[in-house]
């Protein structure tokens, strides 16, 4: 930190401010001020363009590279102390540098709205509480143990442990044993979960076996309980922090352990505005807290995988399920040679009520929510399209409309072709609430519960689906990829992939990779207690090699598989990508400002390649057009400092009103 000369009032004090532009911004103190009130981290307020903004004071610096005339005074100081610790602090600076994002917009939003807005920090009494701990440690089997073991043995130094153990293999109660340690001699422990609204399980699992206070943040906190839980954080009263990828920011007086629980999962990366991934940003930060970090998954990413291989991550197996439970068998069902009726198989039927008949649970999965994915008139093709995207509406039952899945645009649903005029419409192709229609047909004394987006939407459903699922003996569980995201249904004897197919043929790279990491979670519903399971995989191509190693040889080999793949094509994590997304109403718009950027690119075309510009996947949101260009090279150097030195002249032309566009570094839809 910079001392001040108190007697020298020729200071500039160079602020972070919530704008997008890449850059800091210089500006004088209020008039007869005490400087020593003015030091770097704390939040002060400034004119900007015709606002106030909350700024942060970064550097006090001796002259500007702005004429002193120009300059402004900052107007208010909120804070006497920093209002991030410095860790957090140098995450979001490296953050800022790596994402190639305003550092100004990183701060902002690492902190709570409240103080965001300019409130103060200040905590309310005997708000965070501790917990009734009710659960007892489990004696650990030998993998969990070496495990455990392992993650402690270390010295306080940073170190990435890739904890590789399949569903139920007891990765959980691993975390729970190195929790308790870390919490005992002081420290804090930061646990970054996907998605907490949907898997409340794991929050009351912590609380009921730790007394010391935990909190959880979440999407539905209000203001003020978000801010309490920071503060509670940094103030190193709350021992253990719940919270999904924002919660990689939070503060604390101590932070001892990071743990990133299904470290492959997707809802670690954040899909617009500031693109960063959570997961590396926590590696990040245990690296700058010297601390040790774990990688949990039972199906790990490719990226940590390598890793691991490559010596930097170490490996932690968890081969076998805990406990008694035994992993489940696979067998494909080839639809080539069987009779199907939306979606069930004849052979698929006969194996439910085998299931059910002995009072277990039968779990369907069917990543496609809605009734039919097409509206489709049999006279003269046409098929019913949003008008504002670049997608079909889907055809919904309950309630009975069109929807379209990427704006949210709803329709009724029509009775006549909106081209010939014909009655013949028909949906078509199979979603959710069609699957359950079917399943009711046959099934008409089993309680059947749906589990997708549109079950869930109401506060609270999610929480009472999940109750009825462990109230019923036997039932039929249909759903989404919510429904495979690390619940724990004993009951449940019996899952079927009611379509395969759809992972295998996609236009992205890592559609395989994410079609079995899926695969092999929904299985891992299957008989996790003392039943054991039996998964089925509904396919037109049974002997898809990716298929038949995944099956045969398991998630490991596959992935080993795909690894080489990539290797052989150069594709991540051989490479490194980022994409320039630009959207216009005028797609000319979009693709003009991405061949400029393509001819900024040129001068540095012998370190890597331009891809585009092309059209989206889907080429239209929300009437907006959406193209891309895709840049790729193997070393990751050239590609920072390449971007670094074409968005510094992007800005310099300043913003643009019929274009909208941002950076994406490590993207993983492409
Ligand atoms: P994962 O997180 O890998 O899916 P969990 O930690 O949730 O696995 O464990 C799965 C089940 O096995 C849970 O019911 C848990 O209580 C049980 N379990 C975990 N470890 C042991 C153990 N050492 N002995 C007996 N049961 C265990
Ligand atoms: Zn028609
Ligand atoms: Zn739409």
């Amino acid at each position: 930190m910079a001392s001040l000369d108190m007697n020298d009032n020729k200071h500039v004090f160079r602020l972070a401010l919530p704008t997008p532009l890449r850059r800091l911004f210089d500006y004088l103190p209020p008039q007869a001020i005490d400087y020593k009130n003015l030091i770097p981290g704390i939040r002060v307020l400034v004119p900007f363009q015709s606002r106030t903004l909350v700024g942060i004071i970064v550097s006090i610096e001796k002259k500007s590279a702005v004429p002193e005339e120009k300059l402004k005074r900052i107007i208010g100081i909120l804070d006497q102390v920093p209002i991030l610790p410095e860790d957090v602090y140098k995450l979001c600076l490296w953050a800022a540098d790596y994402y190639h994002y305003s550092v100004g917009e990183i701060l902002a939003c690492t902190l709570p709205a409240l103080l965001r807005k300019g409130k103060p920090a200040v905590a309310k009494q005997g708000y965070i509480i501790a917990n009734n701990a009710t659960d007892l440690p489990l004696q650990l089997n030998a993998a969990q143990n070496d495990a455990v073991q392992s993650i402690l043995a270390g010295k306080e130094t940073f170190n990435v442990f890739l904890l590789d153990g399949v569903t139920g293999s007891g990765k959980t109660e691993v975390y729970l044993q190195v929790i308790a340690k870390k919490i005992a001699i002081g420290h804090q422990v930061l646990v970054l979960v996907p998605e907490i609204s949907l898997t409340p399980q794991t929050v009351e699992r912590f609380k009921a076996r730790f007394s010391a206070p935990i909190v959880a943040l979440h999407s539905s906190l209000s203001e003020q309980e978000r801010l309490q839980a920071w503060i509670a954080a940094k103030n190193g009263v709350a021992k253990i922090v719940i919270g999904t990828r924002s919660a990689v920011f939070t503060p604390f007086a101590k932070l001892g352990l990071i743990i990133v629980d299904e470290e492959h999962d997707a809802s670690f990366k954040q899909q617009d505005r500031f693109r960063y991934h959570a997961r590396d940003l926590a590696i990040m930060r245990a690296n700058i807290n010297h601390i040790p970090i774990v990688l949990g998954s039972a199906t790990p990413s490719l990226e940590s995988l390598l890793n691991v291989t490559r010596g930097r991550y170490q490996l932690l197996s968890l081969p076998q399920r805990a406990g008694n439970a035994i992993l489940p068998q696979f067998k494909m069902l080839d639809l080539r040679s069987t009779s199907m009726e939306d979606g069930l198989s004849d052979e698929l039927i006969s194996m439910m009520h085998d299931h059910l008949d002995r009072d277990n649970q039968v779990m369907l999965f069917l990543n496609r929510r809605g009734f039919a994915p097409v509206l489709y008139c049999t006279q003269c093709t046409w098929i019913a399209e949003c008008h504002r995207c670049d997608a079909r509406m889907v055809y919904h039952r309950s309630p009975l409309r069109l929807q379209c899945h990427h704006c949210d645009a709803r329709s009724p649903v029509l009775e006549r072709c909106t081209q010939c005029g014909g009655a013949g419409l028909q949906p078509i192709g199979l979603g959710t609430q069609r699957l359950e229609q079917a399943i009711k047909k046959h099934f008409s004394n089993v309680p059947i519960i749906r589990v997708d987006r549109d079950s869930t939407r109401r506060k609270g459903a999610m929480q009472d689906l999940l109750e009825q699922i462990h109230e019923q003996k036997k039932a039929i569980l249909l759903g989404t990829q919510i429904l495979a995201k690390g619940h724990h249904f004993p009951r449940v004897t019996l899952v079927a992939i009611i379509d395969a197919d759809s992972g295998l043929f996609s236009a992205d790279f890592r559609a395989a990779e994410q079609m079995g990491q899926l695969l092999m979670q929904v299985a891992g519903r299957a008989g996790r207690a003392e039943k054991s399971g039996t998964v089925v995989i509904q396919t037109r191509h049974p002997n898809h090699p990716l298929l038949q190693t995944l099956v045969q040889q398991g998630y490991q080999a596959f992935a080993q598989s795909l690894l080489k793949e990539r290797e052989l094509s150069i594709l991540p994590p051989f490479s490194y990508f980022a994409i320039f997304r630009a959207e216009a109403y005028a797609e000319e718009n979009a693709n003009h400002f991405l061949i400029a950027v393509k001819e900024m690119l040129s001068t540095y075309v012998e370190s890597f390649s331009v891809l585009g510009p092309v059209p989206a996947l889907i080429s239209k949101r929300k009437g907006l057009h959406c193209q891309h260009l895709l840049l790729k090279t193997n070393k990751r150097s050239v590609l920072q400092h390449t971007l670094k030195n074409v968005l510094q002249k992007l800005e310099a032309l300043g913003a643009s009103h019929s274009v909208k566009w941002t950076l994406d570094v490590d993207p993983i839809e492409v």
